[in-house]
C-alpha cells in the first residue's frame, strides 16, 4: 500500500493532475501506447484489413469493455443467475465522466477490486474486459451482451454513445457504499502490481 492516509482536496468529480506523485496524463499516454502495441498484436483486426465484418480479434474488448445501461445491468444478472448487487460487486467498477458516474465492466486486471468506485484513469487499465473468454475470443455473456457491443464495428468511424444513463442513486442502489465524492484511488504499476492511496 502506497500513501496510505493523505489527506487531500481531490474529489471524484476534480480528479487531479498530480497525485501521490503519479502523473495523470504520463499514465494517459502509456495507455496509449499500450493500446498501440495491443493493436499490433491483434492484426486480424477488421479495420487494418479493410474488411467490415468483425474477426473476432477482441480488440474491442481491451480497448474499452461496454457500458451497460441498468436495463441492460440488470439482463446480465439474470443471464448469469446472480442478484445485480453481486453482479457490481463482482464484476463492474465504477467509472466517471463529466456528466457524473456509470458502471462498466471491469478489466481482467481488476478482478481482486471490482465493485469499487475507480477514478476515470485508472479505468484505463490494461487487460480484457472480464468476460471476454481468451482461449475462444468469445463473449461469456454474448446472449446478454450489451449494446455497446452489438454496435461496436472498428470499421467505422461512427462511434454511437452507449446511452447507459446511470445516475448515482442508481449506483448507490447496487454499491450502497459507494461515495461519488471520496473514493480509493487504485493504481497498476508497470509491474503488474497495484498499489492503493487512501482518499478521505
Ligand atoms: S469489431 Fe472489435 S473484435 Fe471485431 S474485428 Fe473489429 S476490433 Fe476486432
Ligand atoms: S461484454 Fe463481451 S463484448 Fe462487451 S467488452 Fe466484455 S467481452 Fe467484449
Amino acid at each position: 500500500m502506497v500513501g496510505a492516509g493523505i489527506v487531500t482536496t481531490y474529489t471524484m468529480n476534480n480528479p487531479l493532475r498530480m497525485f501521490g506523485g503519479i502523473d495523470i496524463s504520463i499514465r494517459r499516454a502509456e495507455h496509449r501506447a499500450y493500446l498501440a502495441e495491443e493493436e499490433e498484436k491483434h492484426s486480424e483486426r477488421a479495420r487494418n484489413n479493410g474488411l467490415k465484418s468483425c474477426q473476432r480479434c477482441g480488440f474491442c474488448c481491451l480497448k474499452q469493455p461496454c457500458v451497460p445501461s441498468p436495463t441492460e445491468f440488470n439482463t446480465v444478472a439474470d443471464y448469469l443467475d446472480i442478484t445485480p448487487r453481486e453482479l457490481a460487486r463482482k464484476y463492474a467498477v465504477v467509472n466517471e465522466e463529466k456528466n457524473g458516474f456509470y458502471l462498466l465492466w471491469a478489466r481482467e486486471t481488476q478482478t481482486d477490486i471490482v465493485g469499487r468506485a475507480l477514478p476515470y484513469y485508472r479505468t484505463y487499465d490494461r487487460g480484457y474486459c472480464i468476460f471476454f473468454d481468451k482461449e475462444y475470443h468469445a463473449c461469456k455473456i454474448h446472449q446478454a451482451r450489451p449494446k455497446t457491443a452489438k454496435t461496436t464495428k472498428c470499421w467505422s468511424d461512427k462511434t454511437e454513445l452507449s446511452g447507459a444513463c446511470w445516475t448515482t442513486d442508481r449506483i448507490k442502489a447496487l454499491l450502497p457504499d459507494f461515495n461519488p465524492n471520496a473514493g480509493d484511488l487504485y493504481v497498476v504499476n508497470g509491474n503488474g502490481t497495484v498499489s492503493l492511496l487512501r482518499i478521505f
